[in-house]
């Protein structure tokens, strides 16, 4: 009797300490998010009372940069917390044009993602919103780490399911015909009880709206609050933004009314900058948006929120990007867990809990297809699509990248370069792409190689 209930209160102290000593993690990415969208930013037009919650009693970062200025690879390197170069993963899954016709378009299964790793540190792991990674079976997030699936396949969707017969929307792998809500409260609502379904055990949600990628579609209670906004495309991005805020915020309820606040770490990010010609968003004061390693493509808003671990109200302007993601929760959860692969990034906590701290000489770099880009410090080299000359930005002064100061800061320019060079000759060349070069079209391939042949 006493060896049982000394059983017994070993394994309920077990249970105990280890709901207490693995934090709760929750990933919210936006989707096309501009970086002047969100009122803790200074924009005025469209209100985002629960992100700026999470952003003013957490950690801003004024330069959180996404992976890639397009959603695929954005996320295959978050996910992965490596260059998606390092495996090819350099534009969107689908494209045409392909190193083999053999090409599986997705991340290769030697790489580790966030969730099989949390998943290996007993995490409950759900995935709810949008995917991108790949059509294979392979890639579906249920085979790639995640116990709970509920979203779409695709890189966009409709936000009124029930309308369209042609919506992909699945719960693991089945498909979802009878979804009633507009789909930014159908993500909200599923996260909401996957949470309350997992209070009493360690869980990683990773919900991936995609809210505010078009199409532009928004419900009409919530177009009612924009009838100050002329512009009836920006009037409709207000009220998607509108739908995701009042999400996240019912996320907060739910977790304070669980008493989870302090042991959960929220992380928000968008995967790539606005795109002001497409969806109306903004991203000033940087220039450029979607599509381009410009500032306005790539560098989104990005926060994090652990009440009780990371000190409300931090501004921190040194760059990050979203592969310190992977680190950092690592770090969180105090993983023993052995790495497969070398992460890139770097674990961000003491930087945030030690005000003084501060990355030191840190490189960030870009290569989507024919752009690229590289950070150091203050500085940043790029090039641009359809043009040979390099352009050197003092960008911690010029967050505009209006001054291109080449000729001013030659040596500066070439030690980038050689920087980018050195590190590019280590990544693999594009699997796949929408844009020509990278392998040739599928479909025509055997018509050029006819063609070859008879030269
Ligand atoms: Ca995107």
């Amino acid at each position: 009797m006493k060896n049982t209930l000394t059983l017994i209160l070993i394994s309920i102290n077990i249970v105990f300490s280890f709901a207490q000593t693995k934090p709760n993690i929750i990933l919210i990415l936006a989707d096309d998010l501009g970086y002047a969208d969100v009122g803790y930013h200074g924009g005025d037009e469209i209100p985002t009372p629960n992100i700026d919650y999470l952003a003013t009693n957490g950690v801003q970062f004024s330069t959180g940069y996404a992976m890639a200025p397009v959603c695929g690879p954005s996320r295959a390197g978050m996910l992965t917390g490596r260059y998606q170069n390092r495996f090819g993963f350099e534009d969107n899954p689908g494209g045409p044009f392909r190193q083999t016709e053999e090409t599986r378009q997705g991340i290769p299964l030697t790489e580790v993602t966030l969730g099989e790793q949390l998943k290996k540190n007993g995490y409950r792991t759900a995935w709810i919103g949008k995917d991108h990674q790949g059509k294979f079976d392979e890639f579906h997030p249920t085979n790639r780490g995640f116990d709970e699936f509920f979203g779409f396949v695709n890189g966009a969707s409709t936000y009124f399911s029930n309308k369209n017969k042609k919506q992909s929307l699945q719960r693991g792998t089945t498909p979802v015909n009878d979804e009633p809500e507009y789909l930014t409260d159908a993500f909200g609502r599923e996260a909401v009880k996957f949470i309350k379904e997992n209070k009493d055990n360690p869980f990683f949600l990773y919900l991936p709206f995609n809210a505010v990628h078009g199409p532009l579609e928004a419900k009409k209670e919530d177009l009612k609050h924009f009838k100050n906004i002329e512009n009836v495309k920006r009037r409709t991005l207000a009220a998607m933004h509108l739908a995701m805020d009042r999400n996240i915020g019912n996320i907060i309820e739910t977790l304070n009314d669980l008493n989870l606040d302090e042991n959960t770490l929220i992380i928000f990010y968008s995967d790539n900058g606005g795109k002001p010609k497409g969806n109306y968003s903004y991203n000033h004061p940087l220039k450029g948006g979607k599509g381009t390693v410009l500032d306005g493509g790539i560098r989104v808003p990005f926060l994090m929120h652990w009440n009780g671990t990371i000190e409300g109200g931090q501004k921190k302007d040194f760059p990050i990007a979203a592969i310190d993601i992977y680190p950092t929760i690592m770090a969180a959860i105090n993983s023993k867990e052995k790495l497969e692969n070398d992460l890139d990034g770097i674990n961000l906590l003491p930087f945030l809990t030690n005000e003084e701290a501060v990355p030191e000489d840190r490189y960030i770099y870009w290569r989507f297809l024919y752009q690229w880009a590289i950070r150091n410090n203050e500085w940043k080299l790029l090039k641009l699509k359809g043009q040979d000359e390099l352009e050197l930005y003092h960008i911690s002064e010029d967050i505009s990248e209006t001054k291109n100061v080449i000729l001013e800061f030659p040596e500066i320019a070439s030690k980038l370069k050689k920087e980018y060079e050195s590190w590019s000759g280590n990544m693999m060349q594009p699997q796949w792409s929408w844009q020509g070069k990278f392998g040739g079209p599928i479909n025509s391939r055997k018509k050029n190689q006819i063609i070859n042949n008879k030269k």
